[in-house]
């Protein structure tokens, strides 16, 4: 499933160093976070701090898919059900953690992904969205996303968890053909799917469609109809995501039969972003499309370099403050995971995001966006000047794939099908053409 898976705040405030102790929860150890070390100096200069999401990862799939790389485990569990009240126990007391670096902060948007969340009751949703709800300040209109798979789909299901606060629902059906979807593993057949798609309809004000492109044995015309497929239902949201071969994973090993080749693939892009086009939907992202009003708030704010502090197995977290951007890490594994969590450590990892790293990673992320950035954001986010970008910039806009004025800089039709090849030109340098480029101080005059 799709677990991407990135207004500024005038002023934070942030809370006095501590840990609190999550309700019901065994008390923590080492959970003191040391905020001067977040907050000491150093040689970036955020004016102010980007907007602020939440992702919450739920692991477990019933069967995990041939394709799949992302952080999802089959539930093999000695239990017989998946063990939700422990795993949100542990999200919670990760959250308790982890609030002293958000203090302040409104959460602009929450998104639980996975994994098959739905695997999750509404029950253990609501409590994860009360108890989130009484720990950070969400917005108002907060956008709530909650990832459903449609194998895992009841009746009122998707009613509960909307009474539960999701108020979006993304669907995996990936295809509307069953031999197709048994190809790929899915527990689901294209008649669940449609059942899946009309409960959300009924009981969600916005909901996004995840659908494949490139299948085993597909022909242009076979995407294209699967597309078409999917409009009748008229999402107001649609991801087209080619099938790749992710490294590791049983399809790398054991390629499936009759893959489209590289030429295909790409005139299928080509082909199902017209289709989904001509039916008004806007492709504002590399692979989503949108009726006006329905973007993803969650994921835009990944493209716009936003922050996000992420909890669960496995998860990522990108968080600024006034002099760093810093990168977490959670635990992998479900069990550790929660082990971890309970005892106050859930992060693995943590780096700091380097001066010579921000420029790629901004662009990484901001060239998705068919309308590109405003330079301003770039020094807003990253903390640098536009000129950090120069090279990169000049040289692609020479080659006819960026464009750029005072107010927008955007990746060209070109440029944005030969995405890969844009980025290139920001790569941090090595260290070789770094000593290449350093001006010589052995003046000869
Ligand atoms: S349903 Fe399949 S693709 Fe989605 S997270 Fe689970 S294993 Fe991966």
């Amino acid at each position: 499933m799709n677990g991407r898976v990135v207004s500024i705040h005038p002023q934070v405030e942030l809370a006095p160093s501590g840990s609190v102790t999550a309700l019901g929860a065994p008390p923590l150890q080492h959970a003191t976070v040391q905020l001067p070390h977040y907050m000491r100096a150093g040689t970036l200069q955020l004016q102010a701090l980007p907007p602020l999401a939440l992702y919450l990862h739920l692991p477990w799939c019933l069967r995990k898919c041939p394709y799949c790389d992302f952080n999802s485990h089959e539930w093999r569990g000695a239990e017989s059900v998946i063990p939700e009240e422990r795993y949100v126990q542990a999200l919670i007391a990760d959250l308790d953690v982890a609030l002293p670096l958000i203090w302040g902060r409104r959460v602009a948007s929450v998104f639980i992904g996975g994994g098959t969340p739905s695997l999750f009751s509404p029950d253990a949703i609501d409590a994860l969205l009360t108890q989130v709800r009484a720990r950070a300040a969400l917005m108002p209109d907060a956008e709530i996303t909650l990832e459903a798979n449609p194998g895992t789909f009841e009746r009122d299901r998707f009613a509960a968890y909307a009474q539960a606060g999701v108020n979006r629902l993304s669907i995996g059906v990936q295809s509307f053909d069953d031999a197709k979807l048994r190809v790929l593993g899915r527990i689901h057949d294209a008649a669940q799917a449609r059942a899946a798609i009309e409960e959300a309809r009924r009981v969600v004000p916005t909901f996004n469609i995840d659908l494949m492109f490139a299948l085993p044995g597909q022909s242009l015309e076979q995407a294209v109809a699967e597309v078409r497929q999917a409009l009748a239902h008229e999402p107001p949201h649609l991801s087209l995501y080619q099938l790749t071969l992710e490294p590791q994973t049983p399809f790398a090993k054991r390629p499936p039969k009759q893959l489209p080749d590289v030429e295909l693939a790409a005139d299928m892009q080509l082909a199902v972003a017209d289709a989904a086009q001509c039916a008004g939907l806007e492709r504002y992202e590399v692979s989503a499309y949108a009726r006006p009003g329905h973007h993803s708030r969650h994921n835009r704010n990944y493209w716009e370099f936003g922050d996000y502090l992420g909890l669960g197995a496995g998860a990522h977290s990108k968080l600024s403050f006034a002099h760093r951007v810093i990168r977490q890490t959670r635990w992998r594994q479900p069990e550790r995971y929660m082990q971890q969590a309970m005892s106050g450590a859930a992060m693995q990892a943590e780096q700091e995001v380097t001066r010579r790293e921000l420029p790629f990673e901004f662009m990484l992320n901001a060239l998705r966006l068919r309308e590109g950035f405003n330079p301003e954001l770039y020094t807003q986010r990253t903390g640098l000047p536009l000129s950090t970008l120069r090279s990169g910039l000049d040289h692609a806009g020479q080659l006819g794939l960026l464009f750029e004025t005072p107010r927008r800089i955007a990746a060209t039709p070109r440029g944005w099908e030969l995405l890969n090849e844009v980025l290139t030109l920001f790569l941090p340098p090595t260290e070789d053409s770094r000593r290449d480029a350093e001006p010589m101080t052995d003046s000869k005059a």
